[in-house]
């Protein structure tokens, strides 16, 4: 394997015939190569710093330049690193020497040295560089292919490609390398890079070679479903003690890393199980008969579980399905053992005496490990039940306020600032009278939870703005809301939301002129300049002036000395329409005779006669 994948090392020593002659890379680069120009095309051919910044590019130029099929390379790096660079600083977990890359490249078996000379570029910025790391992956898949003879883009004739590539020795976990890669492929990933640079694994089929299956069945390991793997001889010693312990560890590196890495004599290190994360596929290394090298002075009385994935990176490795997985072998390991399922005996390699290591980190999710351990029955998904709530009792039509809702999340599942609100009920997505047209998302979607994370067992609040609505009088405005996951389900109590409400006051008119300071307005006042006169004030009578504004100034008339004679007129009495009493008139003096008297009587019923003879018909 001293090959290099470059033009132009490749046309200095080509000469001396490599095991599959010229590979695709020097085919590839010589086809562009014309005689005449051959000088100076291998200098551009053997160019260094290929210029590639995604992992998309990076893919496409390992093809094109390499004949590496841009999916394989894509979908290598996607089982080893979740496409992110492995984290420089190692002192989370010294099982394993730093894999390099995106790729996952091994020290161990490659040197990045040579990579990074194939490629023309510094060991450093290999190490840096997310774009050239994938390159130099898609190099040393050539280097391999070279050996073995692999002239093909069809992705299933490099499954022992792969499987050199990983560092595998054993057939079983060779072709269960294979078999993860091609998973992937067929899955199809879509993901940032760490650039941040969208990529994209497009699904697609996988044909194997005839002969080689999927995933071959083993049956040597002690857990029932498990390949075995040995780790190399050096790695591991004779028991000494009994086994009253399980110790959680995180790879930091690839499954297939840490496999390689422990049937490596040189690791001085091993685990007795290593489980992967795409999967929860579980290979034994070790016998639990024997000491594994994992926790020091623990290692005798412990068995140590390796998980794949970075402590870094919770989310991208511990899997629903490697959380299952693992919690099923331990409980299968404390049932033999008869080890207390509980967190004094089931621990993190963080967690054992004068550990110096964080795995596996506090993106572990302990609690939700060891139900599954015990064997729990597991929350639903998504539960809630109500707390704590707390809104104005009384506002007025118009104004705004700060309300809040506390829910404890009873389910399985994390709630999310993009998927988890608060939601009117009763009926469902009802437009809400309280809804504020600045904070809400819509009328029947208040609020999505004040922070995302809030998992199992903790507290959420939802705090939103409430807009008291119209109302014509006095009103006591309820409504009710529960939360909904969009997209997946209603759940939770319902809560009620309850404010008194008053109608706003219409705005006060502004008040009216009034210079005279007597109380009416000066267009009420018939002399806003005079405060003795208004509306309702004592009008004297014939003093000449209209006190009381009501256009005119009463007549005096003189008090009467005795009461007016009674008048009974002549022969027949007058019918009803008769006046029964004329007495008191300004006009008429209480002192007159009967002749004045009798002569507006006579008057008036002059008057009465006219109007009966116009009525009539
Ligand atoms: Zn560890």
């Amino acid at each position: 394997m001293a090959q290099s994948a470059t033009c132009v090392v490749r046309s200095s020593t080509a000469v001396g015939g490599s095991a599959g002659g010229m590979g695709i890379a020097q085919r590839a680069c010589m086809s562009r190569l014309r005689l005449p120009l051959l000088a100076l095309l291998v200098a551009a051919c053997a160019s260094p710093s290929p210029s590639v910044s995604t992992l998309q590019e990076a893919a496409a130029q390992g093809e094109a330049r390499f004949g590496v099929p841009a999916a394989l390379t894509l979908a290598v790096a996607w089982t080893e690193t979740r496409w992110q660079m492995p984290e420089g600083d190692h002192d989370a977990h010294a099982h394993m020497p730093a894999q390099v890359g995106v790729g996952g490249l091994r020290p161990w078996i490659a040197p990045v040295d040579a990579l990074a000379a194939d490629l023309g570029v510094s060991p450093e910025t290999l190490e840096e560089d997310p774009a050239l790391s994938l390159l130099a992956t898609a190099a040393l898949l050539r280097r391999l292919a070279d050996a073995r003879g692999v002239d093909s883009l069809e992705p299933g004739d490099w499954h022992e490609v792969l499987a050199d590539y990983a560092g595998l020795e054993g057939e079983d976990v060779r072709e269960s390398y294979a078999s993860d890669v091609f998973a992937w492929m067929r899955r199809g990933v879509s993901a940032t890079g760490p650039g941040g640079d969208e990529v994209l694994l497009r699904s697609s089929e996988v044909a194997l070679p005839d002969g080689v299956s999927a995933v071959r069945a083993y049956s040597h390991a002690e857990y029932p479903g498990a390949r075995w793997v040995a780790a190399h001889s050096s790695n591991y010693s004779n028991r000494t003690a009994s086994i009253d312990r399980i110790i959680i560890h995180t790879t930091q590196g690839s499954y297939a890393g840490a496999i390689s890495w422990f049937q490596n004599p040189s690791a001085n290190v091993s685990a007795h199980y290593v489980i992967r994360s795409s999967d929860g596929a579980i290979t034994q290394m070790v016998h639990e008969r024997d000491k594994g090298w994992h926790v020091g002075n623990w290692n005798s009385r412990s068995i140590g579980i390796e998980h794949e994935g970075y402590v870094a990176d919770p989310g991208r490795w511990y899997t629903d399905a490697m959380y299952r997985s693992s919690a099923a072998l331990v409980r299968h390991l404390c049932g033999k053992y008869g080890i207390p399922m509980d967190r004094a005996h089931i621990v993190g390699h963080s967690e054992a005496p004068g550990a110096t290591h964080t795995d596996p980190g506090s993106g572990w999710n302990w609690s939700r490990f060891m139900d599954l351990v015990r064997g729990v029955p597991e929350a639903p998904p998504f539960a809630a039940s109500a707390g704590a709530q707390d809104a104005p009792a009384e506002m007025v039509s118009g104004e705004r306020a700060v309300a809040w809702v506390e829910y404890r999340n009873d389910g399985s599942r994390e709630w999310s600032l993009d998927r988890t609100r608060l939601g009117t009920s009763s009926p469902q997505d009802h437009a809400s009278p309280f809804f504020d047209v600045e904070n809400w998302i819509n009328d029947h979607r208040a609020t999505p939870p004040d922070h995302s994370g809030y998992g199992h067992g903790d507290v959420g609040r939802f705090t939103f703005m409430i807009t008291a609505p119209e109302v014509g009088e006095e009103t006591v405005v309820t409504d009710t809301f529960r939360l909904v996951q969009e997209g997946t389900t209603w759940f939770g109590d319902e809560v009620t939301l309850s404010v008194r409400v008053r109608p706003s006051t219409p705005p006060e008119p502004p008040t009216p002129a009034d210079e005279d300071g007597d109380g009416s307005p000066a267009d009420a006042d018939c002399d806003d300049g005079d405060p003795s006169r208004y509306p309702g004030a004592m009008d004297v009578c014939g003093d000449g002036i209209d006190s009381d504004c009501d256009g005119v100034d009463p007549v005096c008339m003189e008090p009467p000395a005795t009461e007016p004679p009674r008048f009974e007129p002549p022969g027949e009495p007058v019918d009803v329409e008769r006046p029964t009493e004329l007495h008191g008139s300004c006009s008429v003096g209480a002192g007159s005779g009967h002749p004045t008297f009798l002569l507006s009587f006579a008057l008036v019923g002059l008057a009465l006669m006219r109007r009966r003879t116009q009525q009539g018909p």
